[in-house]
């Protein structure tokens, strides 16, 4: 693997239920519903770790955090982005840049997009403007639109760290 660029997309959806927070980018987003799941289920940060792992081949986060292992019961999804992380500089590569987009009918994201591009930016150990976060509606259509689930995609480009 010694590629100078390597390139990876992610994908994620989770369930809108009562009674869970609403964590997106390990921001606490106040918030009538949150996301089901096993871990914190933030779909923002599982996306970006699918798009890192995907561009090191080393397949998907359900592989590397099986959602069977008590382990990662509530985890936040920040430490397992700390963990992928250590593959990318184990492997001999840094993050070039991250855009991803989280698709959510409500509620409104945008005051917490810079909050979020810290977390993960820190998380990453690089520059705040490597890391871009945008958020739309699919304007009331299909699941995102009537509002039972959080959908996020990422991208993500490495390059050789020499
Ligand atoms: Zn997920």
């Amino acid at each position: 693997m010694r590629q100078t660029y390597r390139i990876g997309s992610g994908y994620d959806v989770h369930k809108l239920v009562e009674n869970r927070d609403l964590i997106l980018g390990g921001v606490k987003i106040p918030h009538k519903f949150g996301l089901l799941g096993h871990s914190d289920s933030d779909v923002l940060v599982h996306a970006i770790m699918d798009a890192i792992l995907g561009a090191l081949a080393l397949g998907d986060i359900g592989q590397h955090f099986p959602d069977t292992d008590d382990k990662y019961k509530g985890i936040s999804s920040l430490k397992l982005l700390h963990y992928v992380n250590d593959k990318i500089i184990s492997l001999g590569y840094k993050i070039n840049n991250i855009d991803s987009t989280v698709v959510a009918q409500e509620p409104k994201l945008k005051p917490y997009i810079q909050d979020m591009r810290v977390n993960i930016s820190k998380t990453l150990g690089i520059d705040i403007d490597c890391i871009s976060i945008k958020a739309t509606t699919e304007e009331g259509l299909g699941f995102t639109g009537n509002k039972e689930g959080i959908a996020a995609q990422a991208v993500c480009l490495l390059k050789l760290d020499s």
